[in-house]
């Protein structure tokens, strides 16, 4: 299973994705999350990368493909993956098809998570994660069970992303719209487009995902 799970900043697709590779035993590829390590980690991208983030901006296409590229060839992408924020922009949608040629790789579908702007900057305000095993909370909608302890691995920290702030999110939203829903029809003439309603209950969006995948 090879999927593109496309959406807003905050529509969802982190969470999807999450379980998808829960369920199909593939492997999470997230742009974002691997950026983050990067800048954690102090390397050449995460220097280059950080502050283009915290502004809200799109990292330039090299370097996300780059990253992508090497992550194809981890062992655990043989069963199939998520790709979860690539691509973000035509030059990027480009490249991935150069390199599922290079790696036979073939993509069975793409998922886009519809969500109303108004909700994402809500939704994007109050997330929250655990520091220890980053399980995804939010201040409103997902509080963990038991106060400040995680649900997943009883840790006690919890992070909150600096670019999850509403000035930056429109920043973000803004790239998204501009950036990257013009890749939509690219996917949607080859067939592989499927919209969600991103508005729904988390169980009810992965029950419409589950659908799509059972019918190809
Ligand atoms: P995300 O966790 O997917 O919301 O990504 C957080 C930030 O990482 C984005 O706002 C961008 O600055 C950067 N980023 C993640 N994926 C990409 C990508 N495919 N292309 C460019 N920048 C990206």
């Amino acid at each position: 299973m090879r999927l593109i799970l496309f959406g807003p900043p905050g529509c969802g697709k982190g969470t999807q994705a999450e379980l998808l590779c829960r369920e199909f035993g593939i492997a999470h590829l997230s742009t974002g999350n691997m950026l983050r390590d990067a800048v954690s980690a102090g390397t050449e991208i995460g220097l280059r990368a950080q502050e283009i983030m915290e502004a809200g901006a799109l990292v330039p296409d090299d370097a996300v493909v780059g990253i992508i590229s090497d992550r194809f060839d981890q062992k655990d992408c043989g069963k199939g993956f998520v790709l979860d924020g690539f691509p973000r922009t035509v030059a990027q949608a480009e490249s991935l098809d150069e390199l599922l040629v290079e790696k036979r790789f073939e993509l069975d579908r793409v998922i886009e998570i519809k969500v109303a702007d108004e909700l994402l900057i809500e939704r994007i305000s109050g997330r929250f994660s655990c520091s220890e095993c980053g399980a995804g909370y939010h201040d409103r909608f997902r509080l963990p069970k038991r106060a400040n302890t995680c649900d997943t691995c009883g840790g006690t920290g919890f992070t909150r992303r600096k670019d999850d702030n509403e000035m930056t999110v429109r920043q973000r939203l803004n790239s998204y719209h501009t950036q990257t829903e013009p890749l939509l029809p690219y996917y949607n003439n080859r067939g592989l487009l499927a919209p969600v309603d991103g508005m729904a209950k988390i169980e009810d969006v992965t029950a419409e995902i589950q659908e799509i995948l059972s019918v190809r």
